[in-house]
């Protein structure tokens, strides 16, 4: 049995003498209320641009998830939730659309300062993608045939799609915002309820979800959130109260949950790492690659699942590619992610800054040449920064570019013909972004069309939030994003019926 919560007051916030802000989340958002924590653990949030104290939050225990899968159950099976109209969970997914929109410029200055996130991007990806999300899957459920009669052998069979359950969602600290919102849109609008297990990394944001659910009265239960590590994290994944695991992480981690999910026959999608390709043709044009490359290959200081850290550059331009990679990486602004300059923040923890430079290290002392950066940039005295690194001559074959660094540390690794190209990008283990450079966009796109992954840019890579989004081997299993991300949250019930149900 698990002790009774008290009741408490979230968030408190204190305005420190040099008017910095500091938000304390100390309790659970818990069947509607904010619950005091069964355990003791705490969590000291830092910022990442100068190691300064953002706020305490309380680390949740088994306990913890216990009574937060115990309340979702119950919304689900007892609650009102499961049996609302489509009409009513819109009404109440656009409101709190509207709420996330009002807080949005709070957010993303949150995050960015959790997890060194640029603030520009900030504002799209925690600012504008949450709210947006909501309104493209309260659009998505109403197109979906919930229950509809068909023709069968012995008169109809109605085939209904019902909300999967109660759903485990668990989150790195990357994009928290918009990776919680892939999997609580959908959710939300099929009927499902949720327990979400942010990163402690990123361990204030996400419980404005939570602010948000009260404000706009979502009933009860329908969202939990408990700040865990991974310890809690694994009893949320084998919980007998959960129906789904929505999981987005290392693969190292996803391994793991996989096998938890196969050993219980419970639903998972997993959303993993990358060590993805950028394939520079013969005809490619260098100011095209050069505006693209922030997105694919910096894009939130490379500390992004689709990073395409493995630079495909042909051996006839080659040193061409590796001039123009490197002076592109020296003139990014390396800076606190809050100055609307900075084109490249600290790393989110000084644990991740030691797994960068660790990297660098095994760059350094291979056969790879080390072409700029290396190191800590000298004028950043405080904070996780790392300069933006190229290698060249880079072997496929090299701990650098078969391993996820989650930083900006390039891999510029020469090939000999289109073919050689293709094969060189799928000589990895992973498969969930790349982009193909080209004047000819018709040959770019038959490459693509031969590279084994989810998501694939011509002369671009930006993230289509209206499409499937998910990754080929070792990155994943499922999709989520787009119309098709709706089908992870339902599940199918055919009735054999009377012929007199078919219209
Ligand atoms: P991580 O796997 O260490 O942690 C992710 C989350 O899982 C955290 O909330 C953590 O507490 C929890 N966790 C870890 N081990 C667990 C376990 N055994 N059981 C239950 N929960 C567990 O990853 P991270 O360092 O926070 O995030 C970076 C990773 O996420 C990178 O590998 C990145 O590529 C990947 N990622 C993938 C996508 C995608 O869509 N494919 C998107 C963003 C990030």
């Amino acid at each position: 049995m698990v002790a009774t919560p008290t009741v408490g007051k979230d968030p408190v916030v204190t305005v420190t003498a040099d008017a910095r802000t500091e938000l304390d989340r100390t309790r659970f958002f818990i069947n509607g209320e904010w619950v005091e924590p069964r355990g003791a653990e705490t969590h000291r949030a830092v910022e990442a641009a100068t190691g300064e104290p953002l706020g305490e939050a309380a680390l949740g225990t088994d306990a913890d998830i216990d009574a937060a899968v115990q309340a979702a159950r119950k919304a689900l099976d007892e609650g009102p939730w499961s049996r609302t109209t489509v009409a009513e969970r819109v009404e109440f997914m656009l409101k709190f659309a509207d709420a996330l929109d009002a807080r949005a410029e709070s957010t993303s200055k949150l995050v960015s300062q959790e997890n060194g996130m640029p603030i520009t991007l900030s504002s799209a990806f925690n600012g504008a993608a949450p709210a947006g999300l909501l309104r493209m899957y309260a659009q998505v459920i109403q197109g979906v045939d919930l229950e509809k009669a068909r023709p069968s052998a012995q008169g109809a069979t109605i085939v209904r799609r019902e909300p999967v359950g109660v759903v485990g969602a668990i989150t790195p600290w990357n994009y928290p915002q918009a990776l919680a919102m892939f999997k609580l849109a959908p959710a939300l609008a099929t009927g499902c309820t949720m327990v979400l297990k942010p990163s402690p990394e990123t361990a204030l944001d996400t419980y404005i979800f939570a602010d948000v659910a009260q404000e706009i009265g979502l009933p009860p239960g329908v969202l939990n959130i408990v700040l865990a590590g991974r310890e809690a994290g694994a009893s949320l994944v084998t919980h007998p109260g959960v129906d789904k695991i929505a999981f987005t992480g290392s693969t190292r981690a996803g391994r793991e949950i996989g096998a938890e999910c196969g050993r219980l026959i419970r639903r998972c999608t997993l959303e993993l790492g990358g060590k993805s390709a950028a394939i520079f043709l013969d005809d490619g044009d260098v100011d095209t690659f050069l505006a693209g490359l922030p997105n694919a290959s910096f894009m939130n200081n490379s500390q992004t699942c689709t990073t395409q850290s493995r630079i495909l550059a042909p051996r006839s331009r080659y040193d061409e590619v590796v001039d123009a990679v490197a002076s592109f990486s020296q003139g990014l602004q390396v800076g606190n992610p809050l100055d609307p300059a900075t084109t490249c923040g600290p790393m989110a923890s000084a644990q991740h800054l030691e797994r960068v430079l660790g990297y660098i290290e095994v760059g350094r002392n291979s056969n790879a040449r080390l072409v700029t950066g290396g190191g800590r940039p000298s004028d950043q005295d405080r904070g996780w920064f790392v300069e933006p690194t190229v290698f060249a001559d880079v072997d496929n074959n090299d701990q650098l570019a078969r391993e996820e660094v989650f930083g900006p540390v390039m891999a510029v690794i020469p090939f000999d013909s289109d073919e050689d190209a293709v094969r060189i990008a799928n000589d990895s283990n992973y498969g969930l972004g790349g982009s193909v450079w080209s004047a000819d966009e018709e040959r770019a796109l038959n490459v693509a069309r031969r590279i084994r992954t989810g998501t694939i840019g011509i002369n671009r890579y930006d993230i289509d939030l209206g499409s499937p989004f998910g990754g080929f081997k070792d990155s994943g299993i499922g999709r989520e994003l787009g119309p098709e991300g709706i089908n992870n949250y339902l599940e199918y019930k055919s009735i054999y019926a009377p012929a007199n149900q078919l219209d």
